[in-house]
């Protein structure tokens, strides 16, 4: 991987709610990223890990007891591959009936 390549990538946080006990430990260690809900399991007040947030979401992923704390790495495109105003593909229309 180029240097490039590791720059147009985001660092993204999941949550594996199938293993994830709800030691809220990730909300402690991260409370700008995760919240709690009612019953302690956490809520991602947004997945996408700001660059200096980056050492403290690593560090509350290697703390979670269970490993259901995951950081992500996710392809972001290129500025000069990014959609410009009125660029979209059109919306197709959506129709419930019968064709024809
Ligand atoms: S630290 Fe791990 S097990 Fe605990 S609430 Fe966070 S994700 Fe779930």
């Amino acid at each position: 991987m180029t240097h490039a390549q590791a720059e147009a990538q985001a660092h993204v946080l999941a949550v594996d709610f199938a293993a994830c006990d709800g030691h809220g430990l990730c909300a402690e260690l991260l409370p700008e990223l995760v919240g709690l809900d009612e019953w302690g399991y956490p809520v991602l007040r947004r997945p996408t890990v700001p660059p200096d947030l980056l050492p403290h979401a690593r560090r509350a992923v290697a703390a979670c007891p269970v490993m259901a704390l995951r950081l992500n790495r996710v392809p972001t495109p290129a500025p000069d591959q990014l959609p410009t105003r009125g660029t979209a593909a059109p919306r197709r229309a959506v129709s419930h009936g019968q064709p024809g």
